[in-house]
């Protein structure tokens, strides 16, 4: 898929806030600092569409980008920021769940797993929240320049092993560099399979 047209459309505080369209949506979320800003730029093939941001958790609200005039591309505020207080943090997840959970128009939710480190508590029942939901959602692995093949293989391979413990099947996974640009046709064509179907 090209990327003929981008817009920003607007930033929203809950799920309520977003906008009453029907086209689909593709929400991108994970663990703060996850690398979520840089993989949106990459799909995008902007720089700076979204903020890449040195100081993590900062992103509250709910962005939305309208690509190709068809479809949203869903900016979802990163979860699990030490530094953001407690109370703010329930805030955010909150809001977080109730766009995942409730929104109409999503037709899948791209969870971003550091590929570099093993699965993050939070990370799985994050996951675990999603799956025993029913929301439809894809695994997409990042960073993985950051760290060695074989290193890669066994993170990759423990991860799915963690998360095979709780469920019988795993959704569709991706891996992804920001930094060497891979990973970005394939989650274009993901999007662009379930826009036709
Ligand atoms: P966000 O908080 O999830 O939006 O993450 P950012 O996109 O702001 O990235 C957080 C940090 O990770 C920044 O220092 C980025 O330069 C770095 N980063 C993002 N993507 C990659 C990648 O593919 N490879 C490497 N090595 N670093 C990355």
């Amino acid at each position: 898929m090209n990327i003929k047209t981008l817009e920003f459309v607007g930033s929203f505080p809950s799920e309520t806030a977003c906008p009453d369209s029907t086209f689909p949506e593709y929400a991108f979320i994970g663990r703060s600092n996850v690398g979520k800003s840089s993989l949106i730029n990459l799909i995008t093939d902007r720089k700076e569409i979204a903020k890449v941001s040195s100081t993590p958790g900062k992103t509250q609200l709910i962005n939305f980008f309208e690509v190709n005039e068809s479809w949203h591309l869903v900016d979802l505020p990163g979860y699990g920021y030490a530094k953001v207080s407690k109370k703010n943090r329930a805030k955010f997840s909150k809001m977080i769940d109730h766009y995942l959970l409730s929104r109409k128009q999503l037709q899948c939710a791209f969870v971003l797993i550091d590929a570099r480190i093993p699965l993050q508590e939070i990370d799985r029942e994050f996951i675990s929240k999603l799956g025993a939901s029913g929301v439809p959602f894809v695994l997409v692995f990042t960073k993985i320049d950051g760290v060695k093949l074989g290193k890669l293989t066994d993170n990759l391979r423990d991860i799915k092993e963690k998360l095979l413990e709780e469920w019988t099947e795993l959704p569709q996974t991706f891996i992804t560099s920001s930094t060497k640009r891979k990973g970005r046709e394939e989650i274009l064509e993901l999007i662009s399979k379930l826009n036709k179907a």
